[in-house]
């Protein structure tokens, strides 16, 4: 088989496509072949937003791990929790492949944030709210005042109703952080005054909670996955990017997937966790403000785009390289920063320990005493 044929690149609607269409579409001078090309490539990922396949998530999540300090919990760095947690790095994109439209609704927005889309609605990213309900209102309401500057929504082409959304990233990030922490304030009473199993259950449940956090850390760091732009330039585009609907799948997988990436040269590059300290447990602005520095850098992107070296027709540039597995780093950097901050600052769980004590008093006046 061909060498073009056999490279395939998997691509974000689950389909794989092969190297061949991508370069047909990327390099062809022939306008019909490049039509042609950019049917394949819309049809396969219209509407879909992923980011990093699975192999780049799972790298990020198994990356953070090694940020951790030695006095991280054991459970959470066996052999076996790691192999998990990669896994986990998944599963919040296993979920999109669904065909059920409520929870498309509900899953699909969380993993992105097109903060472009902020300023047409009035808001800055200083005015959000860090409730995710009332920032629904919040943006309905800048919208509804700002209608000239948001395209009719067409319902056939919205059945899981997610157009009129610009995504919930940020929030997700630290509702997901407060899971964390939850679950390690309720593991520190178990290992206190739990049974074995409560204690393995609670382990569980914070590994379960690590790795699917970390997906949304890596979306986080797709710069695409921040802006209006992200299946190509949209709107007036005076530096001429790159309007290629198939960018966001090369950029997702493609890319990793053609040119590889070298796990022990990223390792250290990466400084140990450190806790997220201030004088408020809310995180929200912190992610806000991690989700603009990924913002900026959607620029550039499509001007490493332009300039070839992001490009799979070409010899590995080390520039585009370098931009790809930063952006990587970046998620792993940060998930270690959050975890390590959840477990350090998880409160003792009051109820829960009062709960144990009453059924530990229970337990003794129910016993015999000799
Ligand atoms: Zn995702």
């Amino acid at each position: 088989m061909p060498v073009l044929q056999r490279l395939k690149i998997y691509n974000p609607a689950g389909a794989v496509l092969t190297q061949h269409a991508l370069n047909l579409f990327t390099t062809m001078n022939n306008t019909l072949a490049r039509f042609l090309a950019l049917a394949v490539l819309v049809t396969a990922t219209a509407g879909e937003l992923r980011a990093w396949d699975y192999e780049g998530h799972r790298l990020i999540n198994q990356l953070a791990l090694d940020t951790l300090p030695a006095n991280f919990p054991a459970f959470a760095k066996s052999p076996a929790a790691r192999e998990r947690i990669g896994f986990l790095a998944g599963e919040a994109d296993r979920w999109r492949n669904t065909p059920e439209l409520a929870f498309k609704h509900c899953n699909g927005p969380d993993h992105y944030f097109d903060l472009d889309l902020l300023a047409p609605a009035g808001l800055t990213p200083s005015q959000l709210s860090p409730f995710r309900y009332e920032f629904v209102t919040q943006f309905e309401k800048g919208r509804a005042a700002n209608a000239q500057n948001f395209p009719a929504i067409d319902p056939l082409k919205d059945s899981d109703k997610t157009k009129a959304l610009i995504g919930f990233l940020p929030w997700t990030i630290v509702e997901y952080q407060a899971k964390l922490k939850s679950a390690f304030s309720y593991l520190k009473e178990y290992e206190l005054a739990g049974t074995p199993e409560e204690i393995a259950n609670a382990r569980e449940n914070i590994i379960y909670i690590m790795g699917v956090m970390g997906h949304f850390l890596g979306d986080a760091t797709q710069p695409l996955h921040t802006t209006k732009h992200h299946h190509g330039w949209v709107g007036p585009n005076p530096n001429a990017y790159s309007t290629n609907y198939g960018i966001h799948s090369w950029i997702d997988g493609g890319y990793i997937q053609q040119f590889g990436v070298d796990t022990n040269k990223l390792r250290p590059k990466l400084r140990p966790a450190t806790a997220i300290t201030g004088p408020s447990t809310n995180f929200f602005p912190t992610v806000v403000n991690f989700l603009q520095d990924q913002f900026k850098q959607v620029e550039p992107l499509y001007e490493l785009e332009k300039a070839g070296k992001l490009s799979g027709r070409r010899e590995l540039s080390q520039v585009g390289h370098d931009f790809i597995t930063g952006q990587m780093l970046r998620a792993s950097q940060m998930l270690g920063d959050l975890w390590l901050t959840a477990w350090q600052q998880a409160p003792p769980d009051m109820f829960l320990r009062s709960a144990l004590a009453k059924r530990k008093s229970a337990h003794e006046s129910a016993s015999p005493t000799k």
